[in-house]
């Protein structure tokens, strides 16, 4: 047999080791990985850096809509940046829904929008108050291949709240229906205290304090426990949340709850806020303080995987307003999550951005691991490298990571056996990435 392409004298990440081998790909797939000396079509000499399963970022916002804006990585634009940081699945979202009928009608949009995406793409449903039982809402969403279900404990002003007594029965029915419980929580009830007032970015993190998100993330995390129910809480943004759920439910941690973190929270800090250009560092939950970040850095144990929240705005868009409610809220990065966190972790954060991912949300073994068998989905990366972060391929103007000095480069991305970044040049294909169907999650 020819195989397509050969993959040479890398260090292949596999179970949590590297090992010299070989990877030869045929038809998009991994087809063997070997020492022994094997035909190919095409040779690429990976130069004893690592061969590392391709990234999957399982939460980004392209070409979101929300209130009178537009973030600005549409899925195009937004999918190539990913790949030259060697994402090659994202997991988005629908828009929240509020019944069966519109879970089915933004699934349709939603495929419109991503269908020019270079990488691979799946969604997470997403609900807002829903007017039908959790169990036909369960039902359609799986069935479209959603079987993460998103939902907001906040935003009652904008009826996006989900009630208790809802998250109750979805947290019931998860684990037997074989669907994720994902969760954006803070308390409702707090935040509502700074609701109506005009809120200016210094101010931003004292409006949406960390009692509204260790509150809120701790009663969820006690519900699933009870309910035996498959919970997934996004960007958790604090230390003391981290350090809070870990001892107070170790033992249900990575079974009743999983925790997921983003590259912000680990190096910027609600100072940035305070500065002449803090708008364009505005994104929800807030940045907190250095003790706080600190803190997450310390407890990075607690934090199962690793999403940026893309949502990328322009300077301009990010300036049209003064005070928080009248600037877009989010920023861009998943062109430099894996390096910020290699940066500080090392190896260990491998795990978070692949197999754990993969494993958490329905595409395991297709995607997330080196395996015969899997996706040909790989990253090429130096590991010795260092460099200061300056260009990006995000359509949005600024880049808030600028300036930091990271270890370790991507100098290669493949999907499904196709070069996107070889050495650093864009290869990659208007539409090459696929819907990728979940239809069943156990955790
Ligand atoms: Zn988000």
């Amino acid at each position: 047999m020819v195989y397509d392409l050969a993959i040479k004298n890398g260090l292949v990440y596999i179970k949590g080791d590297f090992v010299k081998a070989d990877v030869y790909v045929k038809e998009g797939k991994i087809a063997a990985i070997t020492r022994n000396d094997l035909e190919a079509r095409e040779v690429y000499d990976a130069k004893g850096n690592f061969v590392l399963p391709g990234f999957i970022d399982p939460h980004v916002h392209f070409k979101l809509r929300v209130a009178n804006w537009t973030s600005v990585d549409d899925f195009y634009h937004g999918s190539v940046s990913a790949a030259f940081g060697g994402i090659t699945t994202i997991i988005d979202f629908i828009d929240p829904a509020s019944s069966v009928k519109e879970i089915e009608e933004f699934f349709k949009n939603r495929l419109e929008d991503a269908k020019d995406s270079v990488i691979d793409y799946a969604f997470h449903s997403t609900i807002a108050n829903p007017k039908d039982p959790a169990e036909e809402v369960a039902k359609v969403s799986k069935a479209l291949g959603m079987a993460s279900i998103k939902l907001f404990t906040t935003y009652s002003n904008t009826d996006r709240r989900t009630y208790d007594r809802y998250i109750d029965d979805l947290l019931t029915l998860s684990r037997n229906m074989g669907f994720v419980v994902v969760v954006h929580a803070e308390n409702d009830e707090i935040i509502k205290k700074y609701e109506g007032t005009k809120i200016l970015p210094k101010d931003h993190s004292k409006s949406r304090p960390t009692i509204a998100e260790l509150s809120e993330v701790v009663k969820l995390a006690q519900m699933s426990v009870y309910r035996d129910g498959q919970l997934y809480i996004v960007h958790v943004s604090s230390g003391i949340t981290a350090k809070e759920v870990f001892r107070r439910f170790s033992d249900a941690l990575f079974e009743n709850i999983i925790l997921e973190s983003c590259p912000h929270y680990f190096w910027l800090d609600e100072t940035f806020f305070e500065r002449q250009d803090g708008k364009l560092f505005l994104m929800t939950p807030p940045l907190r303080s250095l003790y706080e970040r600190d803190l997450l850095r310390e407890n990075f144990d607690a934090i199962y995987t690793i999403g940026t929240d893309h949502c990328s705005f322009t300077k301009e868009l990010k300036n049209s307003g003064e005070y928080t409610t009248e600037i877009p809220q989010g920023i861009g990065g998943v062109e430099f999550s894996f390096v910020l966190m290699y940066t500080l972790f090392g190896e260990e954060v491998i795990d978070r951005f692949t197999e754990n991912v993969a494993r958490v949300y329905g595409l395991y073994p297709k995607k997330g691991v080196v395996e015969v068998g899997s996706d040909a989905d790989i990253v090429i990366f130096d590991p010795r490298a260092e460099w200061t972060i300056k260009d990006h391929h995000s359509v949005s103007d600024y880049n808030v990571y600028e300036g930091i000095k990271v270890k370790g480069k991507i100098l290669s991305t493949i999907s499904k056996g196709k070069f996107l970044v070889k050495d650093g040049e864009f290869l990659g294909e208007k539409g090459w990435g696929r819907y990728l169907e979940r239809k069943e999650i156990y955790w």
